[in-house]
């Protein structure tokens, strides 16, 4: 069905394609003629054992302080409701050190989210938390934040443990904390499956405040001794916080993520964030957090800002439909989603082949690779990502204004979690869903699990709309 003609477009490039005779170059580019490997990219993270930059603290004594800070152009897109209903709090009213509310700031953070209005003074008291808010609402701030504040950069050992089911977001919270962080002081450390155990092991043996990572990897540090020490020592790590928590609490990483909380001290403080928590929860909830506050910003559910559409399409006119979208539709950037790896490398070379150059990426990637991927789209470098539920959660791209569901998912949290992905911080963002005969069913139910309504999409799409 596909022409596999590498050299006839571009394509593949001859990577592990002749060795293994794969049909395809396994690194999340099609069309690399217009992908510039030539940028900065150097692994997206701290990966190897380099000196710490040195920050620059700026003496933010005074009353004119704010005016020494290096703010971002202010963003002047309309907002909704989802994060501007507040009950009209400020940072500067949790007591927060001047020193942490110059790194908010300096993120264009101007006032906090309702999640983050809720949360922040909560974990401020010591409180553990059960946090459940929309997509793209600041819930990484709502943690973030208050656990900054809580670190302290005298303190050698690992203070802050914050866990999550994805590589990539891994890497996205751990640069979010380093930015807030800019000018604390404090040493943080991303340590995810896919890498080099060493180097993790070296990087670790550093006075390291702030651990960030995927409890596989998490749970086989804390298991390894280096010179007879552990090598992630957890019994000072006083706040554990599970970022997209129902995730954490599936079969696949429950175990780790117990036996890492386990390495805590009783009296940590345990902070769960999702946006979805489905009853199962419940076990874990009465298991380790049986006076927890629980912070419930999904009681009305409603998908404010972004516009749902679907299109009934058959298996064989999908592509075709795409194209249509495409050339239609004002897209800054775009993620279509597949619901296997093998429809990903398929369509993605599929779209590049109709002239829209795009990336891909999935699990069955090398680590490198996915992160090259991730770090080029979130840069801009390309308008497509075709990938698979990989990335349905927690990655915050603000460009991003177009969701696609090439394959419609089968799930109603995966269909949230997918959706989320656009109209970040009440921004407007459009997902459009394509439906086959066998999706017929599967949309109903998660239009009346969601209770929400998806409309059939129009001839013409308001440019308003996202
Ligand atoms: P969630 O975890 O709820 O999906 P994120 O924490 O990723 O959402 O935040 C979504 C986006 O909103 C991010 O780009 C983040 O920088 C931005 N953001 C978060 N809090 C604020 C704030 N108080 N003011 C402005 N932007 C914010």
């Amino acid at each position: 069905m596909y022409n596999n003609d590498r050299n006839e477009r571009g394509y593949g490039g001859g990577y592990n394609n002749r060795r293994n005779n794969n049909r395809y170059d396994n690194r999340g580019y099609n069309d690399r003629r217009n992908n510039r490997y030539d940028n900065n990219y150097r692994g997206g993270d701290n990966r190897m054992p380099m000196p710490k930059k040195k920050v620059a603290i700026p003496d933010l004594s005074g009353e004119e302080w704010k005016n020494k800070l290096k703010l971002p152009t202010k963003d002047t897109r309309e907002q909704t409701e989802d994060v501007t209903a507040t009950k009209g709090s400020d940072f500067e009213g949790f007591m927060l050190s001047r020193y942490l509310l110059a790194g908010i700031f300096e993120m264009g953070f101007e006032k906090p989210s309702p999640v983050q209005e809720e949360c922040i003074p909560l974990i401020r008291m010591g409180k553990s938390v059960l946090a459940r808010a929309k997509n793209g609402t600041g819930k990484t701030g709502a943690f973030a934040i208050p656990c900054l504040e809580g670190c302290k950069s005298e303190i050698k050992e690992t203070q802050l443990l914050v866990l999550l089911p994805t590589r990539e977001l891994a890497l996205q919270t751990a640069n979010v904390l380093k930015k807030l962080s800019k000018y604390l002081n404090l040493e943080i450390v991303t340590s995810t499956g896919g890498t080099n155990l060493k180097d993790d092991i070296i990087r670790l043996q550093a006075e390291v405040q702030i651990v960030v990572g995927t409890p596989g990897r998490l749970h086989d540090l804390n298991k390894q001794y280096y010179q007879k020490e552990r090598v992630l020592k957890l019994d000072k790590c006083k706040m554990v916080v599970l970022d997209e928590a129902d995730k954490l609490l599936s079969v696949d990483f429950l175990p780790a993520v117990e036996n890492l909380i386990e390495a805590t001290p009783s009296d940590r403080q345990l902070l769960l964030f999702s946006a979805t928590f489905p009853s199962a929860i419940q076990e874990f909830k009465a298991k380790w957090l049986p006076s927890c506050e629980i912070v419930n910003l999904m009681d009305n559910l409603t998908l404010k800002g972004l516009t749902q559409y679907y299109a009934y399409v058959d298996e064989n006119q999908k592509v075709h439909c795409l194209y249509a979208l495409f050339r239609k539709i004002a897209i800054n950037q775009c993620i279509i989603f597949c619901n296997s790896v093998n429809r990903v490398e398929l369509l993605s070379r599929k779209i590049s082949r109709l002239g829209f150059p795009c990336f891909y990426i999935h699990g069955q990637m090398g680590q490198e690779d996915r992160n090259r991927v991730f770090h080029n789209f979130r840069q801009g470098e390309c308008r497509y990502l075709v990938c698979t539920d990989i990335f349905t959660r927690g990655i915050d791209i603000q460009t991003l204004n177009v969701v696609i569901n090439f394959d419609f998912p089968r799930s109603a949290n995966t269909y949230l979690h997918r959706i989320g992905r656009s109209g970040r911080f009440g921004h407007r963002g459009l997902a459009i869903n394509f439906i086959s005969n066998d999706d017929r069913y599967n949309l109903c139910k998660i239009e009346t699990e969601l209770n929400t309504e998806v409309d059939p999409i129009p001839a013409e799409i308001p440019r308003e709309f996202y």
